[in-house]
């Protein structure tokens, strides 16, 4: 059966008074994402009450509170766990590369590799919200990181090292040229390129 909203196969049924409506996974999820900002606004509404009533009241220990999801930002079905950015920046550039860095970032902690993941981390973010860049630039300094990181973070008899070494020499460029974010990531880039250096025993 297919979706009734576009031409993927179904694979939910919502019901909805009487009318069952089939619905792939990217519609279902949108639906679902609705009803959860549905719910955290009602919730956001009573605990509004609930803070009314206890102001008027005065006394005793407060009425509980829902506790609300702080909203995440979700790029393209990927929840982001180390990288933060709005949905606003990320609407113009290359979202596959901002979600393998992330994952990148994520195999790098679980490694033990701080130092690493947090300069992708501060290097991925700062990129992302310099106004200086051109969104091509932005767009190539993104999608080099995301290469630079899966190396990073790949096993070292697998590593390719001179790879990402060539690419944080550009990136490297690119960021000294953009006075808001010149300072902050020449803090980060030395740090990749002596993890790289070290790799190849340069
Ligand atoms: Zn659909």
């Amino acid at each position: 059966m297919k979706c009734s909203q576009c031409d993927t196969p179904a694979l939910y049924h919502l019901v909805e008074g009487e009318h069952r409506v089939a619905l792939c996974l990217a519609c279902y999820s949108k639906v679902a994402a609705i009803k959860q900002q549905e719910f955290d606004n009602n919730a956001r509404l009573m605990n509004f009450a609930l803070e009314h009533m206890d102001a008027a009241i005065g006394f005793g220990p407060a009425t509980p509170r829902f506790p609300i999801g702080l909203p995440s930002v979700i790029v393209e079905g990927m929840k982001l766990n180390n990288i933060h950015v709005t949905n606003s920046i990320v609407g113009t550039i290359n979202t596959g590369s901002i979600g393998s860095i992330d994952q990148s970032i994520s195999a790098l902690r679980q490694f033990g590799e701080q130092d690493i993941a947090e300069s992708l981390k501060v290097l991925s973010e700062t990129v992302l919200r310099s106004q200086d860049l051109t969104r091509e630039q932005v767009n190539s300094i993104v999608e080099s990181l995301s290469v630079i990181s899966r190396e990073a973070a790949s096993p070292p008899e697998k590593r390719q090292s001179s790879v990402a070494l060539t690419l944080l020499e550009k990136a490297e460029k690119y960021t000294s040229m953009a006075n808001d974010i010149s300072g902050i990531c020449s803090q980060h880039w030395p740090v990749l390129v002596s993890f790289f250096q070290v790799a190849t025993g340069a």
